[in-house]
């Protein structure tokens, strides 16, 4: 059993981010995920015990077909070579006992997630061959079209194709819980009405305190929370609509004010959004717990949305059945 806690003053003591682009970026540009010059490294991370994080292998709209299912198999490749490098530090876990170990050997427990359908390359098979490789996320779509169906920013307003249908399908019988964040508003109610397994969007904001394609609307939030999923807060400037804590804050209290208190968790979006001047990368998490302290949310409900929403979330749905892969 693990106790939430804030150490006086208000410090956070425990993390679960449930987005960051750090192992895309690492990739991309030959650094190392133990140390390095990005937002997130697990030097850096060791401040946070337990630290939870979820590391996306980010697909570009650029790539399709067997291309994008082969980078992301290479990014999934780098991830396990760089755990191999620093077991101390890193160890991507595919169940919950996995997750509770990492945790109570002082480890960061890593989750793997695909930030895009389009690795699939239009093949189901794909799916339960990334979930023996470890991904236990999938961000159905980024911004654009892919097989699955149409990001927030595309023109086509239709929801999943049958193909993404039969994805989402496959995903929940494998183990892969669906992620919404990127994912037009069509395609969204489609994953809603597809399953009665929970769904999460890793890193989204509220639509109704900034009006961004990218942010929830109120109904898409009650929706996840209804069905006893998580929505993550980012970090992402445009997303907040100005660039402070103060913006945070304002996206937080709007989803509390739904009976969000079990549905809000964080997805920081680091390493995949400029962070305002004075975001020290990783340790801002460490900054906003205490400003949100300080502006009046109890130190429970902190522990709740920096950590305990999504550990108790991931420690239900994680899993690894041979049987179905
Ligand atoms: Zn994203």
């Amino acid at each position: 059993m693990i106790v939430c806690q804030f150490v006086p003053g208000g410090e956070l003591v425990q993390l679960f981010d449930m987005h960051c682009d750090t192992l895309s970026v690492c990739y991309r540009s030959g650094a190392s995920l133990c140390s390095n010059e990005q937002h997130i490294d697990l030097r850096r991370g060791r401040r946070y015990t337990p630290w939870c994080q979820v590391f996306a292998a980010f697909i570009p709209d650029t790539l399709r077909g067997r291309a994008a299912y082969r980078y992301c198999c290479r990014l999934l490749s780098f991830a396990r070579e760089e755990e191999k490098r620093f077991p101390q530090q890193l160890s991507f876990v595919i169940d919950r006992a996995g997750l509770e170990s990492a945790v109570r050997t002082g480890r960061c427990a890593g989750i793997l997630a695909v930030e895009g359908g389009a690795a699939l390359a239009g093949k189901c098979k794909h799916i339960a061959a990334l979930a023996v490789r470890g991904v236990r996320v999938m961000t159905l779509t980024w911004n654009g079209d892919n097989e699955l169906g149409h990001g927030c920013l595309s023109s086509n307003r239709e929801g999943l194709t049958e193909f993404g249908r039969q994805a989402v399908r496959e995903m929940h019988r494998v183990g892969i819980v669906p992620d919404v964040s990127h994912l037009n508003e069509a395609g969204f109610w489609d994953v809603a009405t597809l399953s009665d397994a929970p769904f999460i969007a890793s890193h989204s904001l509220s639509k109704a305190v900034c009006d961004h394609p990218r942010n929830l609307t109120d109904a898409q939030f009650k929706e996840l929370r209804r069905r006893g999923g998580l929505v993550g807060v980012n970090l992402y400037p445009e997303h907040l609509g100005a660039p402070d804590f103060e913006a945070v804050y304002r996206h937080i209290a709007h989803y509390l004010s739904l009976d969000g208190e079990f549905t809000v968790a964080f997805g920081g979006d680091l390493d995949g959004t400029q962070l305002p001047d004075g975001w020290d990368g990783i340790a801002v998490f460490e900054d906003l717990a205490e400003y949100l302290l300080k502006k009046g949310l109890s130190e429970a409900l902190l522990s709740r949305i920096f950590f305990k929403n999504a550990f108790d979330f991931f420690s239900a749905t994680l899993q690894f059945d041979e049987n179905r892969v």
